[in-house]
């Protein structure tokens, strides 16, 4: 790592450090690149993983790809082998969000830069970029789908929704949950949308009480027959709000398994991440949409963020306003999400290269 420090420079006379502002600074030795991702249970980590760690061994980085199987005490682990290995850039994807600040420290006084991957880290001045989808956008698009799909701009209700948020301790899920409760709270007001379960947060801030711990699709599964079972014996659901599709397959499940079939009694059900097995679903109305992140974007992005290090040229940032740590706020590159449907599944998954038709028996 050549950074100020290394060349010979006290902490004094170092210049300000270029990731701290966007701005560009004197190249920097970047060979070798630290990757470390939460999980291998959802595909889509998988892919984030394979797909920009063989771009940067294609532009010939040395990279070292680490998953933590949703363990952040082994998250913490590996980061700490890869600053001892002696990498140049850290992208890290965050399993719990708060609580990296002690190894990203380490990692900074050896001069790594580091890239927040799709998850902010918070609690540190040590995050010099977060690449990411624009989160609450996530969540705004499956609110709208919502209300559009109920037409309820013109019905009176009400319809029964039951809400979901993600994993308490991702930074991601209070955003994409504060998206689609922006859009769908005034309906809850008007008492056109009812939460016969009662568990409908009171305001954007009280989230993580319908949040599922780990994204596990199992225990979304749970929560839902506990509420279908105690609430829904004389009723239909008529829309769930599901954050992503890890949830919203074992919601899917949770329907099955408590006689709903698929067709006009099955309720409106949103996703995220074009997951194979959700994509399949939405082809057998099992769900109704997902908001398709491409990862391929973020890979890119990214990729383009250590090229720029390298280089000594300004990272391309296009937001410095919404994602504040709690220390500062961090220069972001924000992605366009979108949804898919049943309608546009060949198009824009199948005919992208995103998904193979075989993937999804197409
Ligand atoms: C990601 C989603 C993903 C979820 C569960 C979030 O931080 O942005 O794409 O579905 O984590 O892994």
């Amino acid at each position: 790592v050549v950074g100020g420090l290394a060349l010979g420079l006290t902490a004094c006379d170092a210049p300000a450090d270029p990731a701290a502002t966007g701005e560009a600074g004197a190249a920097v030795e970047v060979e070798s690149v630290g990757i470390s991702m939460p999980t291998r249970e959802l595909e889509r980590w998988i892919n984030d993983g394979a797909q920009l760690q063989s771009k940067l061994d294609e532009a010939g980085f040395t990279t070292d790809l680490q998953y933590a199987e949703n363990d952040p005490d082994t998250q913490i682990s590996q980061i700490q082998n890869q600053i001892a290995s002696g990498v140049d850039v850290l992208v890290v994807a965050a399993i719990d969000g708060s609580v990296l600040a002690p190894v990203l420290q380490d990692a900074a006084d050896e001069g790594i830069t580091i890239i927040a991957y799709d998850r902010l880290i918070n609690d540190t001045e040590n995050v010099d970029y977060y690449a990411t989808f624009d989160n609450y956008a996530v969540g705004k698009l499956q609110g709208e789908y919502i209300v559009d799909t109920l037409d309820l701009e013109n019905q009176p209700g009400p319809f029964y929704l039951e809400p979901f948020a993600g994993s308490p301790d991702d930074n991601n899920a209070k955003f994409f949950f504060s998206g689609a409760w922006d859009v769908l709270k005034p309906y809850i007001d008007e008492g056109k949308l009812e939460v016969a379960s009662g568990k409908a947060p009171a305001s954007n801030d009280d989230w993580a009480s319908v949040g599922i711990q780990g994204w596990e699709s199992a225990g979304a599964q749970d929560e839902m027959e506990n509420r279908l079972a105690s609430n829904y014996s004389d009723k239909k659901v008529d829309v769930v709000l599901s954050p992503n599709d890890s949830l919203a397959q074992g919601i899917s499940e949770a329907l099955v398994s408590s006689g709903y079939t698929p067709g006009s009694e099955w309720p409106i059900l949103t996703g995220q991440d074009a997951d194979k097995a959700s994509v399949v679903n939405i082809l057998a109305d099992k769900q109704s949409m997902t908001v398709w992140k491409d990862t391929r974007l973020l890979g890119d992005q990214v990729f383009a963020m250590i090229e720029s290090l390298k280089a000594g040229t300004e990272v391309d940032v296009n937001d410095t306003e919404s994602y504040d740590n709690g220390v500062k706020v961090v220069p972001s590159y924000l992605l366009d999400p979108e949804v898919v449907t049943k309608d546009s599944v060949q198009e824009k998954l199948i005919d992208s290269g995103f998904l193979k038709a075989s993937d999804v028996g197409l």
